[in-house]
């Protein structure tokens, strides 16, 4: 048996090794089969658009023109409420469980959330950066959730993917942390990588609280001279 085909037969083995341990069920409403079912993904509750400074309701999510500045994305894109305790329960799945076939059902809701606000246009020159994790962060959880979603993203608007940001401290989890400490705690934590003079950016995460981490890597690549930069998460509160 050739090398990548023993290396498929294995990985299958393995997951169905786990599949019998750990059924596929929907988190939310406890049916087999997917870990978010078609039904639930339709009846999930979704997130109004709200600019990322001042967390106010925003046409498209655009940022106010009073709270744009260098050091802010230009607009914002969401799709669930963070705050939901079905929502919270998914996203908690995806980060820290390998449930890496989340990805594309979140994707799927990023992308409609997109095409609700009527972006899907506006967005066709845009590379999507995934939000790094930091070395001994990523050797840890062994995936990164941002970096899964952006591919997701990509290959689905046919859009290009970039790892154009790296994580140059290893922050505490943002989650943890009142707001003046956030800003502290994600100050000169990431550096840009690469040439991004003049580019449309799509910065992706997996969640924004107040907006920190994504404002601090907005006014970093506004620094290294970016056209323009939106950021795009799967929830948002
Ligand atoms: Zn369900
Ligand atoms: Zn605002």
């Amino acid at each position: 048996m050739p090398y990548n085909q023993l290396l498929t037969t294995l990985k299958a083995l393995g997951q169905a090794a786990t599949d019998l341990v750990f059924p596929v069920s929907c988190l939310v409403c406890g049916r087999e089969n997917a870990y978010l079912c078609a039904r639930c993904t339709d009846s999930l509750p979704r997130q109004k658009q709200q600019c990322l400074v001042c967390q106010k309701p925003s046409p498209f999510g655009k940022t106010h023109p009073d709270c744009t500045s260098r050091n802010t994305v230009d607009g914002f894109v969401t799709s669930l409420p963070y705050s939901h305790p079905d929502v919270k329960k998914i996203i908690t799945a995806f980060k820290f469980s390998f449930v890496d076939t989340l990805a594309g059902s979140l994707a799927s809701l990023m992308i409609q959330a997109i095409r609700q606000q009527g972006l899907q246009d506006y967005f066709g020159k845009f590379t999507l950066i995934p939000v790094p994790l930091h070395p001994r962060r990523l050797k840890w959880r062994g995936f990164n959730q941002s970096q899964l979603l952006a591919d997701k993203l990509a290959s689905q608007l046919n859009l290009p993917a970039a790892s154009g940001l790296i994580r140059t401290k290893n922050t505490k989890p943002q989650a943890d942390l009142d707001r003046e400490s956030r800003k502290t705690n994600i100050t000169d934590a990431f550096a840009v990588a690469k040439e991004v003079t003049g580019q449309k950016i799509l910065l992706v995460d997996d969640v924004a609280t107040t907006g920190t981490t994504l404002n601090e890597i907005a006014k970093l690549l506004k620094q290294a001279h970016v056209g323009e930069v939106w950021a795009i998460t799967a929830a948002h509160g």
